[in-house]
């Protein structure tokens, strides 16, 4: 069997590749009883005394690598700042791999750097290490970046995707496909995508919010395979259900007209600055109101609750309910 592009997209095809080749044939995937490879966690943890220490680590291959509303630069620090930040621990560092084409223009690669360097400057993460490697311009697509993420938190304070119970409140922290629609819509060059930006950010800020308030039991950010993807993963993981009311899912009206011609469904495209929270139900309207003052969470919604079994039901906006399902794949290639 060969790899497809597929294989690389979220969604049922990268996590059967994932457990079938990956899984099976690595011995060692956890440091004593940290989070570890076998949890696909959104990062993995190392005890360290009082504390843990997360990792998480991401290569982005995003085409075009420059994009309405970000780059690769930005997306390469916010999507592993993220991954860092919804396993609960604030992020501190991060580590920057480049495998650069050759012939490739040293301006853009600069514009690169200094969007790195602007979420750094937002986050107060700092880029402490990193390598550059060229390869032959017909070997390479322009750049991959490679990117790992270092946090920390108190022991026994790590937010899994695992851990939603029954009665949670599923808050959403603002509309979701505006990254994967506007990439797709720029790339088909529609003429509309002036309207459409990506929505690629750092969700630490509306993370730390929610911690201060407390009760948050689960996070995930919905990248790719979109909001489907993340809240099927975290409802199996954690061996429930979930009744979520379609009319509470925030999409704009641009990407709602632009999935429409492009025969995309929003819920499964990826977000780059969007998290997925279970929150306590007696502490859910105080965390959604300390997310909405954050600068990316003016429009987060509780979208739902946790039930006792699943599957995943969405209350449509007739009236109706579907099984929200696992996506094969997220619909749109390369967009991380
Ligand atoms: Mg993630």
């Amino acid at each position: 069997m060969k790899i497809g592009m597929s294989h690389g997209a979220g969604g049922e095809m990268m996590q059967g590749l994932i457990s079938d080749i990956i899984l099976k044939n690595i011995s060692n995937k956890q440091v004593e009883d940290g989070v570890g490879l076998q949890d696909l966690d959104d990062g993995a943890t190392i005890p360290l005394g009082d504390y843990e220490v997360v990792v998480s680590t991401d290569s982005h291959t995003i085409d075009p690598l420059f994009f309405p509303g970000g780059d690769i630069g930005r997306i390469s620090m916010a999507g592993t700042v993220n991954d860092v930040s919804v396993m609960g621990a604030r992020p501190l560092a991060i580590t920057n791999a480049m495998v650069i084409s050759e012939g490739f223009q040293k301006d853009e690669l600069e514009r690169i750097i200094q969007s790195m360097d602007a979420v750094s400057q937002e986050t107060g993460v700092a880029i402490v290490t990193g390598d550059t490697k060229v390869m032959e311009h017909d070997q390479l697509d322009k750049m991959i970046i490679c990117t790992t993420g270092i946090g920390i938190a108190p022991r026994g304070c790590i937010t899994r995707d695992s851990s939603l119970e029954v009665g949670d409140k599923i808050i959403l922290s603002g509309s979701v496909g505006d990254h994967g629609i506007a990439l797709m819509s720029y790339r088909e060059g529609f003429g509309f995508e002036t309207d459409l930006k990506s929505d690629v950010a750092p969700v630490w800020g509306m993370v730390e919010a929610a911690l201060d308030v407390g009760g948050i039991s689960a996070m995930k950010d919905p990248t790719r395979g979109g909001i489907s993807n993340a809240l099927n993963e975290l409802a199996s993981k954690s061996g429930v259900g979930m009744i979520l009311d379609e009319e509470k899912i925030p999409v704009k009206r641009e990407v709602h007209a632009a999935s429409e011609m492009l025969g995309i469904d929003p819920f499964e495209v990826a977000n780059e600055g969007k998290v997925i929270m279970g929150v306590k139900p007696d502490q859910a309207d105080e965390v959604l109101t300390a997310i909405r003052k954050q600068r990316y969470g003016k429009n987060a919604q509780i979208i739902g609750e946790v039930t006792l079994n699943g599957p995943v039901i969405l209350e449509t906006l007739l009236g109706g309910k579907r099984i929200l399902e696992t996506p094969i794949a997220d619909p749109v290639p390369r967009v991380c």
